[in-house]
């Protein structure tokens, strides 16, 4: 099975404290190392993780809030510092490069391995990569600024010919190129090679929606349709609703309504405020909307599994 997982680095909102730090996940698709914001001491818990943090090549930032982008400058400077010559590709807000260039700058940082800031577009979903076997998408969430979630996807594999199929009809070229596609062969005389019967099909496809910051709101809905897993932000309880509604935030229940009603496989929840010493709490008033629930948990590594 290609490797398709998520590692949470920090899952706590606001500032870091003792009990958690701010947001950061390292997605691996079929080996790719992609950041999804970079919250202050995420190169710290990279390293204590021992996750390869040269090997990252994506960069996605949600939002310029501080507690999603402080980690980024010292980062990357001290990716420079260990011999980094590879490309770095950074999505995010338009601020994003001249925060990160100023910080360089007033720090007397240089960098010597490209650094390649593309700015997304945050009003409408938008594809932002696609490689060979997995594509990347943005779209638009409801926070108090510009903010995005983020889909990554990965894309259809080809039918694959079982061993004896080729000699068996004696294929063309051609014909070999339809049934990679899952289409049958209708030959004359009525000789029909359907890929069903003499092909594997291909792997279905998994995919992993991040939405944080965000307050409840049907456009996450539709960036996460379907999704195998959703990250939601839950910063808050229902109790709180009023300051979550203020500071454009979302419950655990809003987090859990926006799962069922996006038919999710399972959903993940993070971004705690700081005022929950203990999480059972969010986690049941998630479940009791959407019961497949889980607690982000910093240094845990979860699978990302087939849909049924
Ligand atoms: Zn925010």
């Amino acid at each position: 099975m290609r490797k398709f997982d998520l590692t949470i680095l920090g899952c706590g909102a606001a500032a870091p404290t003792p009990s958690f730090l701010t947001t950061s996940q390292l997605v691996n698709i079929h080996d790719h190392l992609i950041l999804i914001d970079c919250g202050e001491g995420c190169q710290l818990t990279l390293r204590k993780l021992k996750l390869k943090f040269q090997r990252i090549k994506t960069v996605l930032i949600s939002h310029m809030h501080a507690d999603h982008v402080m980690g980024l400058p010292g980062l990357l400077a001290s990716m420079n510092l260990l011999g980094r010559k590879t490309a770095i590709d950074i999505f995010g807000p338009e601020e994003l490069e001249s925060f990160v260039k100023t910080i360089w700058h007033k720090t007397g940082t240089h960098i010597d391995f490209p650094v390649n800031f593309n700015v997304v577009d945050h009003a409408k979903p938008s594809l932002l990569l696609e490689m060979k076997s997995y594509k990347i998408e943005a779209f638009p969430t409801k926070h108090r600024i510009a903010t995005c979630g983020f889909k990554i996807e990965e894309l259809e594999g080809s039918w694959h010919l079982k061993p004896e199929t080729k000699d068996l009809f004696n294929l063309s070229y051609h014909e070999i190129n339809v049934l990679k596609k899952g289409e049958s062969i209708n030959r004359k005389g009525g000789v029909v090679v359907d890929p069903n019967k003499f092909c594997i099909a291909p792997l279905k496809t998994r995919s992993y929606v991040f939405a944080a910051d965000t307050a409840y709101t049907p456009k996450v809905i539709e960036g996460a349709l379907n999704a195998s897993l959703l990250y939601h932000e839950a910063t808050f309880m229902e109790s709180e609703k009023s300051i979550a509604t203020k500071t454009m935030h979302s419950t655990a229940s809003d987090a859990g309504r926006i799962a069922r009603e996006a038919n999710v496989k399972k959903l993940l929840i993070g971004h705690f405020s700081n005022r929950y010493r203990v999480l059972d709490g969010l986690l049941d008033e998630a479940r009791s909307v959407f019961e497949n629930t889980f607690l982000s948990i910093e240094g845990e590594t979860i699978s990302i599994d087939y849909l049924d």
